[in-house]
């Protein structure tokens, strides 16, 4: 007997007849003799209904109502796919975030998971129902409603399956498992059968969406295997596992494009200590995130001028635009300079690590198309190139089917 976490996305549970569907596969698992836990988002298009709701009433809606208007989507999903269990002749029983008690910090609308208590998962299940939780949603110390962002079902999924210590955790979602790369820009995409954790957070972070990246952070830390699927048919999906042997023969996994990203150039500042650090010090202040950074030595001898260059997310850009002016000032600078038609593709695979070369195969690759590159960085298992927007397409063709990820 094994325990089955099952966590079904909104397009999974976006109908009644499609809820018939959820509760039909969850019975068949329970029939082969496994113990079995739901997790359920809100019926497709719900959550994005109640938040433009809330924008109508209030041009900046308070966090807090926010989360407890949100997580209602979710609730009446946990309760119809309990209701289309029992329909069906199973038993079932739907829990809220703070009926099993999810305890999260109070950070409304990006809420952390803190502890999981398991009391009364483990009763239902002894009872020989399903348990049917509504994801999303935890409850605070205070007792307020709280979300974990969005896309965080896959989060409740993982933390619930990690504090059970399921066998597996299932992901079903529109897509029938991670590809190479998104299918809608390179037809020659391919499903993944198996991925690294490590892989899976890089192209998670890099903008791929097939599940939260907090998800990944968990069951990378507490070793769950995740199974990201599709609920309309039987087929395997990939498997989000530790890494192996087999995975490591591969160089490039994937190629992941984000085109969130603006870059911003600081005009001419001072080549001494402490300038960046002021720099990047006051836009830490403000807390914004930032990703690629270049600055080069001076230009013009030793106590010259350089250029800073740096990305930040284009909503974060929209915040600190009017500010970016003085703050060039304050560091000595000569002002700034914005660009927002930038896309960041990137190279993730484990096999980057054993083998050289392949930073310089992805240059190769996009200068035979005279793609410019603006900016370069690496970790271990991944190389992420700045290029002008209107290549990106053409850039991710170029590095899936030069690093041989197209189907054969
Ligand atoms: N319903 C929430 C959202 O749309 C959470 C989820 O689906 O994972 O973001
Ligand atoms: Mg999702």
């Amino acid at each position: 007997m094994a325990l089955v976490v099952q966590k079904f996305g909104g397009t999974s549970v976006g109908s009644l007849d499609r809820m018939r569907n959820v509760a039909g596969r969850a019975l068949a698992t329970q029939a082969l003799g496994h113990q079995v836990v739901i997790i359920v988002s809100a019926m497709s298009g719900e959550t994005n209904r109640l938040l433009k709701l809330a924008h109508e009433l209030a041009p900046v809606p308070s966090a807090r109502e926010m989360d407890a208007l949100a997580a209602t989507g979710e609730q009446v999903s946990a309760a119809l796919v309990a209701l289309a269990i029992e329909a069906q002749g199973g038993q079932a029983r739907s829990l809220l975030g703070h009926q099993v008690r999810i305890l999260t910090d109070d950070a409304f609308t990006k809420a952390r998971i803190k502890a999981i208590d398991d009391r009364r998962i483990r009763e239902t299940l002894a009872r020989g129902s399903i348990a049917v939780i509504a994801g999303f949603q935890g409850v605070d110390e205070e007792g307020n409603i709280t979300t974990l962002g969005r896309g965080g079902s896959d989060t409740t999924a993982v933390a619930i399956a990690a504090a059970l210590q399921a066998d597996v955790c299932e992901i079903y979602t529109d897509v029938d498992g991670v590809y190479t790369t998104d299918p809608n820009v390179c037809p020659s995409a391919r499903k993944i059968d198996r991925i690294s954790y490590e892989e899976m957070l890089e192209l998670a972070s890099l903008g791929a969406k097939v599940l939260q990246l907090r998800s990944v952070e968990i069951a990378m830390k507490y070793e769950v295997p995740v199974h990201v699927r599709t609920s309309f048919s039987d087929a395997p999906g990939t498997l989000v596992t530790k890494e192996d042997r087999s995975l490591e023969e591969v160089t490039v996994t994937g190629v992941a494009c984000d085109k969130n990203e603006a870059k911003v150039q600081i005009l001419e500042v001072p080549d001494r200590p402490g300038v960046v650090a002021r720099l990047f010090g006051a836009l830490a202040a403000r807390h914004v995130p930032v990703d690629m950074i270049i600055q080069n030595t001076s230009y013009t001898g030793a106590l010259g001028a350089t250029d800073v260059t740096f990305t930040l997310s284009k909503t974060d850009l929209a915040r600190v635009e009017a500010e970016l002016e003085g703050l060039a000032r304050e560091v000595g600078g000569q002002g700034y300079r914005v660009d927002s038609e930038i896309a960041k593709v990137s190279i993730v695979g484990l096999g980057m690590r054993s083998h050289a070369g392949v930073a310089a195969r992805m240059f190769e690759l996009l200068a035979q198309e005279n793609i410019n590159i603006q900016a370069i960085s690496t970790s271990e298992i991944k190389v992420s190139c700045l290029i002008a927007a209107r290549y990106a397409e053409l850039a991710v063709r170029v590095l899936h089917d030069g690093f041989g990820l197209g189907a054969t």
